[in-house]
């Protein structure tokens, strides 16, 4: 298990642990990513988040362990491919995702305080939570969801009037990675922003990771006789290693001799 200190937690619970991947986690992530995140969460003891309190993480400590996962998994190096919005050519970006985590950090923020023992923060005299994916599934159906986001977010204090300060000292107290990335067409030169969601991208990767695993499922249970489950409840390391065991074997390919190289997404 892995130990991952967070930003704000849940009511004071700071610490989430997360399992190896598994085969069958991997596939979760192929449809949400946060069903990946619940299955990898473990029960780490007082203090740690639940396995079932994935959609009351908040959006930062959800996408900070989205990015644990995906630099886990795939290197802390990502690519990007996208279509420029004035020639149409397609182009790739490459970017550390620790650096990007690294740059949406803002200690210079000192009139944000927090968070307290129940990862709360202050702004003033307004007591604030950050938000959740429970919280952004609740408001979908509202008229204003952000203002309903906002609402269910304040604990105490008069907000009217401060939304705008209120929305940014949640952003700075918990960054999410969903922003806009800088970026130059290399064939025409213009300038863009194509937008950047960990939890798109880390989607993106496994989908994109799928015929391999397929390949990697096929070559040990052709070798070994294991059943499709058993398999799938190998962790990607056990997995990989069994493959490369089966791969040293005289006369065998490599899935990977098929595989194009690197995960990486398409935006
Ligand atoms: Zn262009």
């Amino acid at each position: 298990m892995k130990r991952i200190p967070l930003i704000a937690g849940i009511l004071g619970r700071r610490t989430a642990w997360l399992r190896p991947l598994t085969g069958a986690a991997e596939e979760l992530a192929c449809a949400d990513p946060l069903r990946l995140l619940q299955d990898c969460l473990e029960d780490g003891g007082p203090g740690s988040v639940q396995p079932n309190e994935a959609p009351l993480l908040p959006l930062a400590d959800r996408d900070l362990l989205l990015a644990e996962i995906q630099r886990d998994a795939f290197g802390d190096r990502c690519e990007a491919d996208a279509a420029c919005i004035a020639c149409g050519q397609p182009y790739t970006m490459a970017f550390s995702l620790g650096a990007m985590m690294a740059s949406q950090r803002d200690p210079e923020d000192s009139l944000v305080e927090g968070p307290d023992p129940e990862s709360r923060f202050r702004l003033g005299d307004v007591r604030f939570r950050l938000p959740s994916s429970r919280d952004l599934a609740d408001a979908a159906a509202a008229e204003d969801p952000a203002s309903a986001v906002l609402t269910a977010c304040i604990l105490s204090g008069d907000p009217a009037g401060r939304e705008t300060d209120i929305e940014a000292a949640m952003a700075a107290a918990g960054p999410v990675l969903d922003l806009d990335l800088d970026a130059v067409c290399p064939n025409c030169g213009t300038s863009q922003s194509p937008r950047f969601r960990i939890s798109d991208f880390l989607r993106q990767c496994f989908v994109q990771e799928r015929r391999l695993r397929q390949r990697e499922i096929h070559c040990i249970a052709t070798a070994y006789g294991w059943s499709y489950d058993s398999i799938m409840r190998l962790s990607r390391a056990d997995r990989q290693d069994f493959v490369g065991l089966i791969c040293e074997r005289p006369g065998r390919a490599t899935p990977l001799d098929a595989f194009g190289g690197r995960a990486r997404a398409t935006g």
